[in-house]
């Protein structure tokens, strides 16, 4: 996650696209969950002092636990500081941001869904190329550390030695509404797709509360975020989304983890740091060498060993299975190709194809580019509604979740 924009216009009810399966979710309204008024809050409270046994169970149970980790916006600090080039770059002892492999080795991170996330300003420009630009770069720079592996399934992630990297993208302003682009992110290695960042696309309403106007007499999960979907919480450490933020301590980020296992029970819990997507982590969780400091205080509160598995990857990695097991279920299904209708895009940058009936012939002189005679493109986007599938209509800002299609 990245400071929220300043664009976003408010678009219309979304078209759900019906075969886009969706697990979850939504640091965001977690975070407003836990500020829900007349709920009690410790953030001020001063961090426990470490205890040697506590921390060496902690160490412990994440050496035979390895942290799967679900948001890692490093590959934008090596767009923006060293134009996505790797070859000045050493990333075992890298300083410029919070993540370097020598750090999340000291973390005891197994595998790190690393983000192709772009800005929302991107958004009807140059989104695609640039989201495409970063995969190539996460996969680059997976492939050119001996200690790094790209994996794209739960077996590969289990069976690997290595730190297995995995790819989401960040917000779905990135597709560019077109499945066709889901599914090549796919093809390429994503394995998340967060319905939106800080602002709407034209088929998902940003949950940015206080941003936008959505959603205002929403506190705490909508039924989107509820366990019944099956999904997983991915909580964020960055301050930015945590109460008084200024003074967030690991207390606090553990009192954001008691609250959601009061919700929703351990077993939809997960990480997803957001390390090196905000400038400022709570005391004492500064980079991603500290996640056993965070599992040391929720081993000090109470939580058990089996529920801090589950929070480490174990329950990642039943939803990251439900998904596989779903997308074998329906292999003999065809892809979905519905296409967003061209007129309720807003931008004035887009190519228009000439739409023929089947019955016509092109003639040599027809260019393909053609502007259909129907479009009108300075169309409102708020004057027309979407129509293309039933089904999503969803909210998540920084939210996580995996899909797949048939
Ligand atoms: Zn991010």
């Amino acid at each position: 996650m990245r400071p929220p924009s300043p664009e976003g216009t408010p678009a219309p009810r979304g078209p759900p696209l019906r075969r886009l399966l969706l697990v979850l979710l939504l640091p965001r309204l977690v975070s407003d969950a836990h500020t829900t008024p007349g709920t009690s809050s410790s953030a001020t409270r001063p961090a426990t002092p470490s205890s040697p046994s506590l921390r060496e169970r902690a160490r412990a149970l994440m050496r035979d636990f390895p942290l799967v980790d679900g948001h890692n916006d490093m590959p934008l600090v090596l767009r923006q500081f060293y134009r996505q080039g790797l070859h000045d770059v050493n990333l075992r002892n890298f300083s410029r941001g919070q993540t370097s492999l020598d750090r999340l080795r000291d973390g005891f991170v197994g595998a790190q869904f690393w983000s192709a996330y772009v800005p929302c300003q991107t958004q009807e420009r140059d989104a695609l190329r640039l989201t495409l630009e970063q995969i190539d770069l996460i996969r680059r720079m997976c492939a050119s550390y001996s200690e790094l592996e790209l994996v794209t399934s739960v077996k590969a992630l289990n069976n690997t030695r290595k730190l297995a990297c995995l790819i989401g993208v960040e917000g779905g302003h990135s597709l560019d509404s077109s499945l066709s682009i889901l599914r090549t992110f796919y093809v390429l290695g994503a394995r998340y797709l967060t319905l939106t960042h800080t602002c709407n696309t034209p088929w998902a309403e940003s949950s940015a509360k206080g941003i936008h106007p959505f959603y205002n007499n929403v506190s705490g999960l909508t039924s989107f975020g509820e366990k019944k979907n099956g999904g997983i919480v991915m909580v964020s450490l960055s301050s930015g989304v945590l109460q008084c933020n200024l003074l967030a301590n690991v207390s606090t980020v553990a009192d954001h983890f008691d609250y959601i296992r009061a919700v929703i029970g351990s077993k939809f819990i997960g990480i997803g740091g957001d390390y090196d997507g905000a400038r400022r982590f709570p005391q004492g969780l500064e980079d991603v060498s500290t996640y056993p400091v965070l599992i040391e205080e929720l081993l000090r509160r109470g939580w058990s060993g089996e529920e801090l598995q589950g929070v480490l990857r174990g329950n990642l990695l039943r939803v990251f299975g439900q998904v596989e097991q779903v997308r074998e279920a329906s292999k003999g299904q065809r892809p979905l190709e519905d296409e967003f209708p061209d007129e309720q895009l807003s931008s004035s940058c887009r190519s228009v194809l000439s739409r023929l009936h089947q019955t016509q012939y092109p003639s040599p002189y027809q260019k393909l580019t053609e502007i259909s005679p129907e479009w009108s493109p300075k169309q409102s986007l708020s004057k027309s509604l979407p129509i293309m599938a039933p089904g999503l209509i969803v909210i998540a800002a920084c939210s996580v979740l995996i899909l797949w299609f048939w």
